[in-house]
């Protein structure tokens, strides 16, 4: 028997905040588990900070952090491992969005010696094709580099404190928590669940914010791409050499080369794959330059706790 914190990253959710904390803390109750909620505030502009003030107020199971700016869910994840203090911890949505009840089921996988416990989606939500189309491309390339489907994984989990520790441990700023805790190893199991409608309010992601989101994640998990650079090399080399072969044929069959669009498309073509690849490149030198710097990950401007 140890006591639950769940974390809840909350960025302008200022219409779900209550609504979530009730329904969350009735289902624990009624499960006769011992927990807290730790709500961090992303830098909301609304007032769901205030809100979260005001049910701790009533309710010392309710705390929260508020940040200076948005984050961003990451850092509000991982502010929220390093501010929980339960025996183990779990992760979930703000709109309810990751069922509560699942919770329950978490903290029973932990208790029978589970150390960390994957959301595991069954059915994706109301998603447009677009954003389907996108993830699926994204936790493609993923699922190949890890060998597990990323693509029904979630930030929804739960993890035991020892995992928690663990994952502080880590110096690197930008972090991908969906996929460091099978990184991570450890003793682990998993729980599906469906993902219900948003609750209330929108999402808060656009498309180039998860653009932005999967390159991040992407580049500061793995270094897969840099070995697609090496790649495309590698096959414009066997292209030239083969054209190469083929003019020296041409030449001595006495057949002019004509060539003017064939060098310009080759020029083009060299061109483009030069420039992807050094921005590929780039990507890496930024994220280097980004954890040089050893900015912190999250600037906390208020807590609920004293
Ligand atoms: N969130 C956050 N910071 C952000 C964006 C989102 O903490 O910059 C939180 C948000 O409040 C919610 C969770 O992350 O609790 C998931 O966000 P959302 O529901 O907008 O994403 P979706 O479910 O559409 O993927
Ligand atoms: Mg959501």
């Amino acid at each position: 028997m140890g006591r639950l914190s769940v974390i809840i990253p909350s960025f302008n959710e200022e219409d779900n905040i209550e609504n979530t904390a009730s329904v969350v803390g009735s289902v624990l109750k009624e499960a006769g588990i011992d927990y807290d909620l730790l709500f961090v505030s992303d830098g909301s502009t609304d007032n769901t900070f205030s809100i979260v003030e005001n049910l701790s107020k009533e309710d010392n199971r309710i705390q929260g952090i508020q940040f200076s700016r948005n984050f961003g869910k990451e850092a509000a994840i991982f502010a929220g491992l390093e501010y929980a203090d339960g025996d183990c911890v779990a992760v979930m949505d703000c709109d309810l969005q990751h069922p509560a009840r699942v919770l329950v089921d978490m903290y029973h996988l932990w208790e029978e010696g589970y150390e960390v416990v994957e959301g595991i989606k069954s059915k994706r939500g109301k998603e447009n094709p677009i954003y389907r189309l996108f993830t699926k491309i994204f936790y493609g390339i993923m699922s190949s580099l890890m060998k597990l489907d990323m693509n029904a994984t979630s930030d929804f989990k739960l993890l035991d404190r020892k995992v928690v520790e663990a994952m502080l441990e880590l110096p690197e700023r930008n972090t991908f928590f969906r996929a460091l805790s099978f990184w991570a190893g450890f003793k682990s199991t998993s729980v599906s669940f469906d993902v219900e409608e948003r609750k209330a309010g929108k999402s808060k992601w656009s498309f180039s914010g998860l653009v932005k989101y999967a390159v991040s994640n992407t580049t500061s998990f793995t270094t897969a791409p840099l070995k697609f650079v090496f790649a495309l090399g590698m096959l414009l080399m066997v292209f030239s050499v083969i054209l190469g072969i083929e003019t020296l044929v041409n030449y001595f069959l006495g057949v002019a080369a004509d060539g003017f669009t064939t060098v310009i498309l080759l020029l083009l073509i060299v061109g483009g794959c030069i420039m992807i690849s050094l921005g590929i490149i780039g990507h890496y030198i930024a994220r280097i330059y980004e954890e040089v710097k050893g900015r912190p990950r999250y600037i906390v401007s208020k807590t609920t706790k004293e």
